[in-house]
């Protein structure tokens, strides 16, 4: 067996840039120089890159020059638009037909695109995000496609409450074509197929330049194969060519569909992640990749192993330019090194331990329902008139076993981010609906018992609504004793994407509430339209009855429309008696919850309180 770590010496550059029959253009420092490159680049390849620069320059300007559609979404869960420009026409789209379709504005976006531009206007729902940026297959009136550049603008008012969505929707045809006449010009690397260093900085310039309109982040991640010149110097030159093939192939498997991969030089290789929301995402990659990479390779027979030292560096928004992007990802691969390599860092340590720790509650968090860590605490919604307890919301908690009792805020992101939300979701319903089971036993369960729903849970509606049904039927409960919290965020998105999941909830006779209303939009008039149970008012407006006449106005407005539409109001985050005097002197609201009758308490507090069917804080008390 042929094995790296047997090979005490260390390969030097020149040895590694040696290997494999292709020299790419790199900097002594091994990323190629996105201002310069090296001189045998520059003296190789002059032409192409003027004629580059000339295909640049004359796309720009065409894109410059192109067509230009100004739109505008009213600020309310489906979006609607409110008007659209003329340029429009120049995409075969008739404008008033546009105008006057429910549909609105998805029509024109080509389904295999329709994921990035989803995950765009999330983005913009993010009260902390202004901008958003994606690229996408705009669907044209005659059934075809064009490639464009649609930049989302949130408008809000003072208390970050979403008014509108302003967006601009650019040609990049022309600047695509030019791409491919770049990505020709560039080429590729002979011995492995993948991209050479020169296209491999082509694009992280693009994608850093897209990142400063608002586009997703990515990251750059340096690979250099350890002590990849020893095993080149055993196995002979031939082989060493095939190792360099097969890596390859591995990274090819690793990454996404829309990442590139790069062979630099000898035995260095880069990829560029085209969407890091997280630079938990680029570490989990890198994890991905150093796993796949020291699996034992056969080469001609020899058993090989061999580890890899990556850098890892995330590109956002404001993080300086593409050349210091490069220079910083190759520091951090040269860190790596220096730590005895077999590992990936970033350009700091404090990233690198940020990113460490959460990659390891990630893990953790994998088998925390198998180990029993997770627990659902319960709050009591209350009626104000009587004060009788009618719900209960379970909010879950995990007990981690050093870090302590974590509440959701801590962990509920991290599992929507790592795809573990689907399993955490079914555990959540599962328990609730078994203390309900086992309070109605009692005799003791209240009215309904509401579970939150959070958007992961909700894209594959047809699997949820089968769960829930098989954990319905599995505790004996009915659909009514059953209640769904949805976000006016999540809400927005359903609509967004065209997912009726929460009707077919609904046909199942389960009940749904939208959860922190009026927090998100500066309307409320939509809740006319939707079909739902309980508007549960946010804390933050809840909060503003005591605080300014226009915050009491407020409420009022959101009962009159819900009594008008026949929906129920809860008004969440009561803390004080005047609050809570306050809301039952509205004569509208009917039921509250808050810190003022109870916090979230563990399932024997919770029954306790049921037992009494009526708390602390509420009238005749
Ligand atoms: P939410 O659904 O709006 O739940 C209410 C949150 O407000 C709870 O925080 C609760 O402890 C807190 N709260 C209730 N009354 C008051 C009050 O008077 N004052 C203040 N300051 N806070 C109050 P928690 O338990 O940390 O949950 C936060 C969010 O996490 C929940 O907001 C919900 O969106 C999410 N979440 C919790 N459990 C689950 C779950 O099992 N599944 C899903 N998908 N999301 C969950």
């Amino acid at each position: 067996m042929v094995s790296a770590h047997n090979v005490p010496h260390w390969p030097s550059r020149r040895r590694t840039q040696r290997v494999g029959r292709t020299a790419t253009a790199t900097t002594t420092k091994g990323l190629p120089d996105p201002g310069h490159g090296s001189k045998a680049a520059v003296a190789a390849g002059i032409s192409a890159v003027e004629e580059r620069t000339d295909a640049l320059d004359e796309a720009n300007s065409i894109a410059a020059n192109g067509p230009v559609v100004f739109y505008r979404l009213r600020g309310e869960p489906t979006l609607p638009l409110l008007e659209i420009s003329h340029d429009i026409t120049q995409f075969g789209h008739d404008r008033d037909a546009l105008m006057a379709s429910p549909a609105g504005l998805p029509v024109l976006v080509d389904p295999r695109d329709w994921p990035r531009v989803e995950t765009a206007m999330a983005r913009v729902l993010d009260k902390r995000v202004t901008q958003a940026c994606v690229e996408f297959r705009l669907r044209t009136g005659d059934g075809n496609c064009r490639w464009v550049e649609n930049r989302f603008t949130a408008v809000r008012d003072a208390d970050g409450r979403l008014i509108e969505v302003e967006g601009i929707i650019l040609d990049l045809t022309a600047m695509r074509a030019a791409e491919e006449k770049i990505a020709r010009l560039t080429g590729t690397d002979a011995l492995t197929g993948l991209a050479n260093a020169s296209a491999f900085t082509h694009r992280v310039r693009h994608a850093f330049a897209a990142a400063e309109r608002g586009a997703l982040p990515f990251a750059v991640l340096h690979l250099g194969l350890d002590h990849f010149g020893s095993v080149n110097d055993t196995l002979g030159q031939p082989l060493g060519d095939r190792l360099l093939q097969e890596v390859a192939k591995r990274l090819r498997v690793c990454v996404g569909e829309r990442d590139l991969v790069a062979r630099l030089s000898g035995d260095e290789f880069a990829v560029l992640q085209t969407e890091a929301a997280e630079a938990l995402d680029a570490g989990m990659l890198a994890q991905r990749i150093g796993t796949a990479l020291a699996a034992p390779w056969c080469i001609g027979g020899n058993e090989v192993r061999m580890t890899t030292s990556i850098g890892v560096c995330p590109g956002v928004r404001g993080s300086g330019s593409a050349q210091e992007l490069l220079r910083q990802v190759d520091l951090a691969l040269q860190r790596a090194r220096r730590g005895g390599g077999n590992r990936y860092c970033f350009p700091s340590g404090r990233l690198d331990q940020a990113v460490r720790e959460t990659t390891r509650l990630a893990q953790d968090l994998c088998g925390a329902t198998d180990r029993g860590e997770l627990e659902l605490q319960y709050q009591p919604e209350v009626e104000l008139s009587s004060g009788n307890i009618i719900g209960m919301e379970a909010l879950v908690r995990w007990h981690h076993p050093t870090r302590g009792l974590l509440g959701p805020d801590a962990f509920m992101q991290l599992a929507e981010h790592t795809g573990n939300m689907a399993a955490l979701g079914h555990w959540v319903l599962d328990e609730a609906c078994r203390q309900m089971r086992a309070w109605r036993d009692e005799g003791i369960a209240p009215l309904m018992i509401a579970v939150n729903l959070s958007w992961c849970e909700l894209l594959n509606g047809e699997v949820l609504v089968r769960d829930v049904a098989g954990t319905l039927a599995k505790w004996r409960l009915a659909p009514s004793d059953l209640e769904f919290d949805v976000t006016e965020a999540t809400l927005t998105r359903l609509a967004w994407a065209r997912n009726d999941v929460l009707r077919a909830l609904r046909k199942l006779g389960v009940k749904i509430a939208i959860d922190g209303f009026g927090s998100e939009f500066a309307t409320y008039d939509y809740a006319r339209t939707w079909q739902v149970n309980h508007l549960k008012v946010a804390r933050s407006v809840t909060q503003r009855l005591t605080g300014d006449a226009p915050g009491a106005a407020t409420i009022r407005g959101i009962v009159d429309v819900a009594r008008e539409a026949g929906i129920g109001v809860i008004a969440q985050g009561v803390e004080t008696e005047q609050q809570r005097l306050l809301l039952a002197g509205t004569n509208r609201a009917t039921r509250a919850q808050g810190f003022h009758f109870s916090r979230p308490v563990g399932a024997a507090e919770a029954g306790r309180l049921l037992r009494e069917g009526r708390i602390a804080g509420s009238p005749g008390r």
